[in-house]
């Protein structure tokens, strides 16, 4: 039996809700099948195999052995993170009940409710999770594609790019100029790119002091602008030029081969160049169907796909409303959505959809800055019901103190993801 949550919703996204059970088709315990074993699917998969204590069949097909996480990856740029650090593995999640699968999804039968492995596997789903994150878009940056990614990298995907973009800035000759061309919206961790740009700062004051950093950006304003600017001129003044819409930052060509960059017609030689084109959800969304332009609508309440009820979308790869793309998202969704799926499986209690999300961002050591949200389901998106956010001009201690809140919740996150 295929169950349409719109079916049986009543009084609407808030309401508590006890769900008809779906028994699962013959086959013995209902299946959910999990695609993506990052902040989004890892934490989904582990909620509904711990929740269902053993009544759903959980398996997470997922290619690498160990995710090594975005959150800060930037910190690891700026020296104060080394890569085994972010490094998580997928040991706890399989003694924890979840059967998870080394391999990449390849495709999706909706009608047959199956998903094929790249291995040539086929695995069987009554409720599919989706959770793949980003690919790029092709020809956003003139002159760059997947091919030049170890001569430009764009190190928005965590490990070895990251360790290729860290390895250039430390060969940077002394004096010489690192790029940036930045992401147009939307795109993972709208703060991300600039927060990375502290942390190159922070490596190169220190390391290469007469470095310079050039960022071309297509957007004319980005996330937490006034504290970055702030940051960036009491911390490394004279060292960050910021080249925005208004003055050409859109209008950018790269060469890989000649290492140079063309802003408005202008060319630079530049030593090491960070390109982060435009986004859109994992490829293997778009191969299900789920996807209307480049990412995958959901309803706000369970985070089902708009396009298919037993198919959900997490994290960076779904439209869902008023959400950045950030981890932290990605796991708020995740709870809502195992909840529900494991409700719509078992008949157990269905909880309102409450999401939260924190965005840290590091300008220099003890330096942290933060803006947040909370939100709630309604018909049409996940809506922004209140925020905050970090102010110019604080002082020491409580921006310290804001670092160390950022520690904390990136221990708490990958212990929720992966147990
Ligand atoms: C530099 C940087 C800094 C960031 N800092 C922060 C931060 O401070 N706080 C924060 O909350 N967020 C931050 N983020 C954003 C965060 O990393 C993402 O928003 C988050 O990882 C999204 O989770 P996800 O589950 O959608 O995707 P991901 O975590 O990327 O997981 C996707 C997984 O799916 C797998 N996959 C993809 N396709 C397939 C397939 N076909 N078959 C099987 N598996 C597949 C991938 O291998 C991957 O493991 C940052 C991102 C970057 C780039």
């Amino acid at each position: 039996m295929t169950l349409n949550r719109r079916s049986f919703m009543g009084s609407g996204a808030a309401a508590t809700l006890i769900a008809p059970r779906v028994f699962a088709d013959g086959h013995g315990k209902s299946r959910v099948v999990v695609v993506g074993g990052g902040a989004g699917g890892a934490t989904a998969a582990r909620y509904i195999a711990k929740d269902s204590k053993g009544e759903i069949d959980v398996t997470l097909i997922e290619p690498t052995r160990h995710y090594y996480t975005c959150f800060f990856s930037n910190l690891y740029i700026g020296g104060f993170k080394d890569m085994a650090a972010l490094g998580h593995s997928y040991g706890t999640l399989a003694s924890g009940g979840v059967n998870v699968v080394h391999d990449w999804a390849v495709g999706v039968d909706r009608d047959a409710k199956t998903v094929s492995l790249a291995g040539g596997g086929v695995v069987a789903y009554d409720k599919l999770i989706l959770s793949p994150g980003i690919d790029f878009v092709d020809g956003t940056v003139d002159g760059w594609d997947l091919s030049a990614q170890n001569a430009m990298p764009h190190a928005y995907k965590g490990g070895s790019q990251m360790e290729v973009l860290k390895s250039q800035i430390a060969s940077m000759p002394q004096g010489g100029t690192f790029a940036m061309v930045a992401p147009p919206n939307p795109y993972r961790c709208p703060p991300g790119p600039y927060e990375r740009v502290s942390m190159v700062a922070h490596y190169l004051r220190a390391n290469n002091p007469t470095a310079k950093i050039i960022v071309a950006d297509p957007k004319p304003k980005f996330s937490k602008q006034g504290l970055f600017e702030e940051g960036w001129a009491d911390h490394y003044a004279g060292m960050i030029d910021w080249i925005g819409e208004d003055f050409g930052g859109s209008s950018v060509s790269v060469d890989p081969g000649a290492m140079t960059v063309t802003i408005d017609g202008e060319v630079t030689k530049v030593d090491a160049c960070n390109v982060i084109p435009a986004m859109k959800a994992g490829r293997i969304a778009e191969l299900a169907g789920v996807t209307d332009g480049n990412w995958a609508p959901v309803n706000a309440a369970d985070m089902s796909s708009k396009m298919d009820a037993d198919i959900h979308v997490l994290g960076d790869a779904c439209a869902q409303g008023d959400m950045p793309k950030s981890g932290f998202s990605a796991n708020s969704q995740a709870k809502v959505c195992a909840n529900a799926v494991r409700g719509a499986l078992t008949g157990s209690k269905v909880f309102p959809a409450k999401f939260s999300n924190t965005c840290w961002s590091l300008i220099d050591a003890n330096n942290g800055v933060k803006v947040g949200a909370t939100y709630e389901a309604t018909d049409e998106k996940i809506a922004k019901v209140d925020g905050f956010i970090s102010q110019t001009g604080e002082s020491s201690d409580l921006r310290r103190a804001t670092y160390e809140e950022s520690e904390g919740w990136y221990a708490g996150i990958t212990a929720d993801m992966f147990g």
